[in-house]
């Protein structure tokens, strides 16, 4: 089968690699759909510490059960389904403490080689985080499942209502997630970046106001009436970013903080700020089996519009432009079709 393989920064080759065969409780998916993430971004540009070079590419995928290991009972060959690319153990000191996203196994044991034409999916994300497809939604739109868990898993239990102004920092694919999910659930959503192509796009997918970073102080004292917002997402992972955002908050609001920065990076705060105005600073990271079954309900029930955050479709052969057009700022997501 065809393959892009990450070879070094900068570098992605197609190759012809063996098919895999699945084992007991596997299934081997024949994809349909699957979409570029500023994680493959991140890998393509410097190097991940979660994805090995060189090694396969591509984690957000939805295809069709193509062949299947003994004792799968859920799923048939020719199902269309949509899946993660991790699941918890189930066993380990977090997953007992009723803390799967932070599972010690859940990247260890993590799949990657969606931008492929067949992956093979081990048998603890069939049997937790693998679904049927509906018949309503597009592969391309079923593979939006990873991503909107992710923003799923921050903002769910944050119970965010029509009374509350949300700021959303950085208008990349993520950051705009988390402004259709704040807008699916009432919130009147602001967004700040520094390019404007991307302050268009959050526009465009129903951003009340948009500012240039800069500025956002400003405007955003302005439209709260000097109170501040009730809730930030940091979606940029810069530093200077994660240290602004107490700027914007309101007194007992929460600080979301998605964006990963650099391994090593330290940030400083204003200890008063933090202390009297009883501001919360909440660190996520990736999802639990019940996030994404949320996230699965609201694509099911087409309670966000994520077709809008598709720029192109693409072919395996196309990846290296893809990835150079990412890395310039052009396009939101792209959608691989290996078939
Ligand atoms: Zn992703
Ligand atoms: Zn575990």
């Amino acid at each position: 089968m065809r393959a892009a393989i990450l070879k070094e920064p900068g570098s992605i080759e197609v190759c012809s690699i063996p098919r895999p065969v699945p084992a007991e409780g596997e299934l081997l998916i024949k994809v349909m759909a699957a979409l570029t993430c500023g994680t493959d971004l991140k890998a393509f540009l410097r190097g991940h510490a979660l994805i090995p070079m060189p090694g396969p590419l591509g984690h957000e995928y939805a295809g069709v059960v193509a062949e299947k290991g003994k004792g799968v009972k859920r799923f048939r060959v020719g199902d269309p389904v949509m899946g993660v690319h991790s699941a918890p153990c189930r066993d380990c000191a977090f997953c007992r403490r009723g803390l799967p996203n932070l599972c010690e196994h859940i990247m260890s044991t993590k799949v990657l080689g969606s931008f492929a034409e067949y992956i093979l999916i081990p048998r603890h994300i069939v049997e937790q985080n693998l679904f049927r497809k509906p018949e309503n939604i597009g592969f391309d739109e079923a593979a939006f499942l990873e991503p909107l868990a992710c923003v799923v898993h921050g903002m769910e239990p944050l119970k965010l209502g029509s009374k509350d102004v949300v700021l959303v920092l950085g208008a990349g694919p993520i950051g705009l997630l988390h402004l259709l999910l704040a807008k699916a659930k009432g919130a009147r959503v602001l967004v700040a970046d520094i390019e404007d192509g991307r302050l268009r796009a959050a526009k465009r997918l129903g951003a009340e106001r948009v500012f240039t970073g800069t500025k956002a102080n400003e405007a955003i004292r302005t439209f709260t009436k000097n109170i501040g917002a009730d809730y930030v997402f940091e979606c940029t992972g810069q530093p200077g970013v994660w240290e602004e955002t107490t700027g914007y908050v309101r007194r007992g609001g929460t600080i979301v903080l998605f964006g990963g920065c650099r391994k090593g990076t330290t940030v400083t705060y204003d200890t008063e700020r933090l202390h009297y105005d009883e501001i919360t600073l909440k660190g996520v990271f990736h999802f639990t089996p019940r996030d994404v079954k949320t996230a699965f309900r609201l694509l099911a029930d087409r309670k966000i519009e994520v077709k809008k955050l598709i720029t192109a479709p693409c072919s395996l052969r196309d990846l290296p432009r893809v990835f150079a057009r990412l890395s310039r700022g052009e396009g939101i997501k792209y959608v691989v079709l290996p078939s």
